[in-house]
């Protein structure tokens, strides 16, 4: 782990860069809510990049933003060459089959795409003709990724997305997700607030503070994941929490 703050220079390319300078919502009749102030960083191709911070911070709100979902709040957000982001949202609908709801991440016009590769990656194979209800939480996550993942995105965005998922379907998941993301050369920004979880994945923490989200580190994690054991991912988290108490619980 370098030192927080030190940017390290990657070597390839930025696939989007965000400045949000502030973002405040002002709902009817109660007080604004500031969410965001001051949180800029750029993500790299092939690059996964965990955003950790507390619970109401403004991590949703900031990812809301850098895909178009949101544009009421101040600053830039540019995606290098129109990169394709996809966001994995992880409502299916239940009254059509795995194979529908994963080509509906599918432009119409490619709608035909050939998907079998990404079907048989994620091992959905078996599972194309049946319905969501008919599949473990964990295997609609499956499908939910594979939507996000159908129309080749630059960069996957994920908030939470193994939540509520038991240990052992969560490990099983993210393995598959990096596997996938590193054969395709996706770069992920992913939300999480497991920070076991980001330091066994990231090549980079974004630490952001309590509500207004600002940034409070980007820590490097250099360390090649398959060297990433149990010690050393408990000691970095230590450390993390030693050094940033308000945005890592001991
Ligand atoms: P996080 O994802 O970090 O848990 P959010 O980005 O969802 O946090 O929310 C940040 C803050 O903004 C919270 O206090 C939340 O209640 C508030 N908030 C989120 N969406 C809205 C909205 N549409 N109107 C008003 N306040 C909102
Ligand atoms: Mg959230």
């Amino acid at each position: 782990m370098s030192d927080a703050g030190a940017e390290t220079t990657p070597t390839t390319a930025p696939v989007l860069r965000v400045a949000i300078a502030g973002k405040t919502y002002r709902p009817k009749g109660a007080e604004p809510v500031e969410a965001v102030r001051g949180l800029a960083f750029t993500i790299h191709e092939g690059e996964i990049v965990c955003l950790i911070g507390p619970s109401g911070a403004g991590k949703s709100t900031t990812l809301r933003i850098l895909l178009g979902l949101d544009d009421d709040y101040t600053g830039e957000v540019s995606a290098a060459g129109g990169a394709g982001i996809a966001f994995q949202e992880p409502r299916l609908l239940p009254w059509r089959s795995v194979e529908h709801n994963v080509r509906l991440g599918l432009p119409r016009k490619d709608r035909k795409r050939d998907l079998d590769a990404l079907f048989e990656r994620l091992g959905l194979t078996p599972w194309r003709e049946r319905f969501p209800n008919a599949l473990s939480l964990g295997m609609q996550r499956r499908v939910s990724l594979a939507r996000a993942m159908a129309a080749g995105p630059r960069l996957l965005v994920l908030d939470e997305p193994f939540v509520s998922l038991d240990d052992a379907a969560a490990a099983a998941l993210r393995a598959l997700v990096v596997d996938t993301v590193d054969a395709a050369g996706m770069s992920v920004l992913m939300v999480t607030h497991n920070v076991a979880e980001a330091i066994a994945v990231a090549d980079r923490l974004l630490l952001v503070s309590r509500r207004p989200a600002s940034l409070v580190a980007t820590i490097p994690l250099d360390r090649p994941r398959p060297a990433r054991d149990r010690a050393w991912a408990e000691a970095t988290r230590a450390r993390l929490a030693a050094r940033f108490p308000e945005v890592i619980a001991e």
